[in-house]
């Protein structure tokens, strides 16, 4: 049996989150979402969170070496070892050359890269109205998907939040941040024929069936 392993490529608020929760409760596999992993090393002031607190405050994205190091230290702890999902790494082509290496240690391979595709101007409706809960990350949008109760989280109870980093200039920052140093990768993984596109601007539901759909594909041409 072959494993799946996974990226969720996609702008910021293209819906990575939205559907990397979906895809983890269907395919049971680790999912690491690198923003979730960072917030939470900033919170707890690890050497990580201390290092990469000032980038995501800008809207800069962190030193390649602070966030491969994460990657890595997760492919190596074994958890990963019959599959994963990745969210939001990686996110330069040096990431990606550092991922294709560490896989390439392992004996392993990508099965494939999620292009969720979003205008620009969608992205800012959507990550402006963005509410995210402090326990487990879980995403609702004040119009587009809010939570039963206003500031409270459907599936754990806890406090719903505005992310530091979703106001309109660090939004515009990392808008700039994907074009420039992210959408690269689309290229990088065509040319590796691994590129599969999603419209990301039909309703949540809609690009969870899309996606489902395509995983379905996948696993039966890798024969899971
Ligand atoms: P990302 O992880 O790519 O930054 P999120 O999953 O956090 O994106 O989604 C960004 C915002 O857009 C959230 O408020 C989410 O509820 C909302 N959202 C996600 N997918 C859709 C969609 N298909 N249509 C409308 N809003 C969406
Ligand atoms: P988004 O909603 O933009 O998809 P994330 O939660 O994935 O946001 O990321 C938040 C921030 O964390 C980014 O703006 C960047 O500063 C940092 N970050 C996350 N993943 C990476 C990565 N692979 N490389 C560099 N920086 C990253």
């Amino acid at each position: 049996m072959a494993d799946l392993n996974l990226i969720l490529l996609g702008p910021p608020g293209s819906g990575k989150g939205t559907q990397g929760e979906r895809l983890q409760e269907d395919l049971e596999l680790p999912y690491y979402a690198t923003g979730d992993i960072l917030r939470g090393a900033v919170k707890d002031g690890t050497d990580v969170g201390l290092k990469a607190k000032e980038y995501m405050d800008r809207g800069d994205l962190v030193p390649d070496e602070v966030i491969i190091g994460v990657i890595a230290d997760r492919l190596e702890s074994g958890e990963a070892d019959h599959g994963f999902i990745l969210d939001g790494f990686p996110r330069t082509v040096p990431q990606a050359e550092a991922l294709d290496q560490k896989l390439g240690e392992i004996s392993r391979q990508l099965t494939a890269v999620i292009l969720i595709d979003v205008p620009d101007d969608e992205i800012v409706r959507r990550l402006s109205g963005r509410r995210v809960c402090t326990e487990g990350n879980h995403v609702y949008h004040v119009d587009f998907s809010p939570p039963e109760q206003e500031g409270v989280c459907d599936i754990d109870g806890s406090e719903l939040i505005v992310r530091d980093d979703d106001n309109a200039e660090v939004i515009r920052n990392r808008l700039v941040q994907y074009h420039d140093k992210t959408a690269p990768l689309v290229d990088f993984y065509d040319g590796q024929a691994l590129l599969n596109r999603v419209d990301g601007s039909m309703d949540p539901d809609r690009v969870g069936e899309a996606i489902r759909t395509l995983v379905s594909t996948l696993s039966l041409e890798e024969g899971t």
